[in-house]
């Protein structure tokens, strides 16, 4: 299930899947939007305006951690109500890490990482697996939705420099 954790948050996805779903109604967006209500787990999203952060927990085990010894502890965790938790700062201006100057679409990023959290959490896969697969499904997300023109980053995303 989804818990928005703001109205914003609620209305800002709403309107985002509204304006998607004129150009193609049944997207992949959308997609993961259903897998996410459909699951078990709970998932949470808060999209905020100029905090300035991208954060994806889940209460899975990370190999990455696992491999230096480490427990997944305190702030690698999702708040306690939660199996994961998702955080965008959607007033961030995005650039392809590659170029350092190609605009990514905000609406790539908070698909990308909601359906990561959803292939890492419901999937199981680790983090790179989860990232990799999400990367291709953005070039499928953008052949549906034509007007989303910004490059697609396969989730290689860094901030623009122009802008801060
Ligand atoms: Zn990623």
């Amino acid at each position: 299930m989804i818990k928005y954790v703001d109205n914003f948050t609620k209305q800002k996805l709403d309107s985002i899947r509204k304006d998607l779903n004129k150009k193609y109604r049944y997207n992949l967006f959308e997609h993961v939007m259903e897998l996410l209500r459909i699951s078990k787990n709970t998932y949470g999203i808060l999209l905020t305006r100029g905090k300035g952060d991208i954060i994806n927990l889940n209460r899975m085990e990370d190999e990455r951690l696992t491999k230096l010894g480490k427990e997944k502890t305190g702030i690698f965790l999702p708040p306690n109500n939660l199996d994961a938790y998702i955080e965008i700062d959607i007033n961030l201006k995005y650039v392809d890490f590659q170029t350092q100057q190609l605009s990514v679409n905000i609406i790539n990023i908070i698909f990308h990482e909601l359906f990561e959290a959803y292939m890492m959490l419901d999937a199981e896969m680790q983090y790179q697996e989860a990232h990799d697969y999400v990367g291709i499904q953005e070039l499928a997300l953008m052949n549906q939705i034509s007007h989303l023109s910004e490059y697609i980053a396969f989730g290689k995303v860094t901030r623009d420099k122009r802008y801060s």
